[in-house]
């Protein structure tokens, strides 16, 4: 019987321990990867230690659980139904996980499945128990199946780690593109720094957005978003006041096209509403930071302007797809980020690892050999 190691939760808010289980056989219509690089994102020490209580409504794999959310690694095994993959392909697994038969994947809208799981992280639903019984492996394993339909082919220029990015990259994308980004725009973008917005600066940046409005703190970190681009990247430090001047004086007094909110659960509603009060007639707003308390918002006012506001979750598989061939044409630069690689019984400390990051810029990864 061949055997992998697995960083195990056995209880929350426990540590993680390496234990040696059997390596999965894939179902028919699924693949078995050989993990090689697995993102530890920046809210998972938060998931296994405090989620249950926090979101009782979002449900947790049971224990003994594999957690890890964004993997890359190379196919080795296939199903007999699986068509177009073949052991060998590199890839992404997209853990975003839908049922392919409710009403929302019927209608082609998988990320809207009342079953709808985050592999090796959490599930938005009363189907993910489901989901989770039937793909109970994820990054922190060194194997892993995984349905054919969730994986991004990665072309040769992507490496595993880089890969191991693209689900916070691939948010970034999806929102950009629900606020219809095209070339040409102006983007305003909430907590730039860090690992969702600086994903949001470089997608709009790939997406020919000519005018980015990078919103943040820490101004050594401002800086350095900055110089991706100086001809098409402003910045301003939410310490030095008001930004809404800012932005309109950029943009011929009009306002932004579009305002992703990537600001985190922690911070008040302070920065979304003056974002959404930065934009132009007819601009979009989209959160996908998880800021949690109310917005306040004047409807009758956002009628008159035909301002929308949208709530945006993760991305569809063919979106991880997009972001593989931007990377791959040079048009997704994902050079910029520093990989801190960790074998996977230095678990712990990959994930303290995540409090000392700078900023979305560091990707801390596990490595398997
Ligand atoms: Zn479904």
């Amino acid at each position: 019987m061949a055997m992998m190691r697995a960083a195990r939760l056995h209880r929350i808010g426990g540590e993680m321990s390496v234990d040696r289980i059997e390596i999965p056989t894939p179902r028919p219509t699924d693949v078995l990867v050989k993990v090689k690089a697995c993102g530890v994102i920046p809210n998972m020490k938060n998931v296994i230690t405090h989620y249950a209580e926090w979101f009782p409504f979002l449900p947790l794999p049971p224990l003994p659980a594999i957690y890890g959310l964004d993997a890359a690694g190379e196919v080795v095994a296939v199903g007999d139904q699986v068509h177009a993959v073949k052991p060998g392909d590199r890839v992404y697994v997209n853990p975003g996980v839908s049922c392919g038969s409710c009403h929302a994947c019927r209608r082609g809208e998988p990320v809207n499945c009342v079953a709808y799981t985050f592999l090796g992280y959490f599930g938005f639903g009363g189907g993910s128990s489901r989901v989770f019984r039937d793909y109970p492996y994820a990054g922190f394993a060194e194997y892993m199946t995984a349905p054919q339909s969730s994986l991004v082919i990665l072309p040769p220029a992507v490496s595993y780690e880089a890969g191991a990015r693209l689900g916070y990259l691939g948010t970034a994308y999806s929102a950009l593109r629900k606020a219809g980004t095209r070339a040409g725009q102006s983007v305003l973008i909430s907590g730039a720094t860090g690992t969702l917005g600086l994903g949001a600066v470089l997608l709009a940046l790939g997406m020919g957005a000519t005018r980015i409005f990078a919103l943040a703190r820490n101004k050594a970190l401002l800086e350095r978003v900055r110089l991706l681009a100086p001809g098409r990247i402003s910045v301003h430090s939410v310490d030095d006041g008001p930004f809404g001047d800012w932005v309109r004086a950029g943009t011929d007094g009009l306002g932004a096209d579009i305002f992703i909110d990537a600001i985190g659960p922690g911070a008040g509603n302070g920065i979304s509403l003056a974002g959404v009060d930065s934009l132009r007639r007819g601009g979009r707003m989209v959160s996908i930071g998880g800021m949690a308390e109310p917005l306040p918002l004047e409807m009758f006012r956002l009628m008159c302007f035909q301002i929308s506001v949208i709530g945006s979750l993760w991305f569809d598989t063919g979106e991880g797809q997009d972001m593989a061939e931007m990377a791959a044409a040079g048009t997704l630069d994902l050079s910029v980020f520093e990989h801190q690689r960790f074998p996977l019984d230095r678990i712990d400390q990959a994930l303290d690892a995540i409090d000392k990051r700078t900023g979305g810029f560091t990707n801390v990864v596990i490595v398997h050999d």
